[in-house]
């Protein structure tokens, strides 16, 4: 695992990074984060650099998206920002990261996203070959736990679905609470192990992927875990949606094992329960119908 450089001020970092007589002479805010600020830093010498920053409290998950950018740059199957390194600064933490300018859009775009997604997907495991992660990491607000699993049903049930129907308890009638029981003690009737773990982004909509300068998808904010590829392309479908040359070429790739679209609901299920956990009672609707989809 690479280790990540700590600093103790944004200067300091700057120039440990870039020269001595390095500092930041502009910043220029960036909008489109749901949970942090966002700038690009320009230095003296016109250098450019991604920075995110919030409360100091927030530097453990500066961290973890650190290692997940790592752990997807490791593959070296998809663009990814360089992490540079995190810190805090008279009471912020920040993150500071390779700028991705943006470009044209290669004229097979969605292809070759759809292409080097797989090959992430395919990459060789690091670790223990574990379902999970080394580390515990946040799925927007909420920590998401990756205590390795060698099976990935137990992982999606203990880690995953359990967890976020413990902390939206509350939304549920004895009735909903039967039929979730029965869901997670027959999650193997719906869901199928895959051959190997993969690495997968977990938090895969179109706000977290950009177009860089070599006019390809680059992927950004990522809730890193060891897992099945069909919960990223689950989750690209939830919230919007890619076009359909995406989901042919994925599907080309030979990654898609069949009955992916029986399946795919119930990744779904956990990310409209963390929104639920997050945004309250909008997402009950949705929650209970695909509870009631697979636990009649
Ligand atoms: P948050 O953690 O608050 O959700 P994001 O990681 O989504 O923030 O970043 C906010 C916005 O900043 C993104 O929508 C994207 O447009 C832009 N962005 C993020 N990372 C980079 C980067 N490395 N280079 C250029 N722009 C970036």
């Amino acid at each position: 695992m690479k280790k990540i450089k700590e600093y103790g001020s944004l200067s300091g970092a700057v120039k440990d990074l870039f020269g001595e007589s390095r500092y930041v002479e502009k910043r220029s805010y960036v909008s489109g984060g749901d949970i942090n600020e966002a700038c690009v830093l320009t230095l003296d010498d016109g250098s450019l650099v991604f920075m995110k920053s919030n409360a100091v409290s927030s530097l453990p998950n500066f961290r973890a998206e650190a290692a997940g950018l790592n752990e997807i740059r490791r593959t070296g199957a998809i663009g990814v920002p360089e992490v540079l390194g995190a810190g805090t600064d008279e009471g912020i933490s920040f993150l500071l990261m390779e700028y991705i300018i943006g470009g044209r859009r290669v004229r097979s775009f969605w292809e070759t996203f759809a292409a080097e997604l797989a090959a992430m997907h395919s990459a060789e495991v690091s670790g223990t070959g574990e379902y999970g992660f080394f580390e515990d990491n946040w799925i927007g607000s909420r920590r998401q736990s990756n205590t390795p699993h060698s099976k990935w049903i137990p992982f999606f049930r203990d880690c995953r679905l359990a967890p976020q129907f413990n902390a939206a308890a509350r939304y549920f009638s004895t009735e909903d609470v039967k039929r979730i029981e029965y869901l997670l003690s027959h999650l193997d009737r719906f869901l199928a192990e895959p051959e190997r773990p993969s690495l997968v982004h977990g938090d895969l909509w179109s706000g977290n992927m950009i177009t860089g300068n070599d006019g390809k998808g680059w992927l950004i904010d990522p809730a890193v875990y060891y897992g099945h590829p069909e919960i990223d392309i689950a989750m690209t479908e939830l919230f919007g949606g890619f076009p359909p040359a995406f989901y042919e070429a994925y599907k080309e790739t030979g990654m898609l094992q069949p009955g992916y679209e029986d399946r795919k609901e119930l990744y779904d299920l956990y990310q409209l329960l963390n929104h639920l956990n997050m945004f309250g009672s909008g997402y009950l609707p949705g929650v209970k119908r695909i509870v009631k989809k697979y636990a009649g």
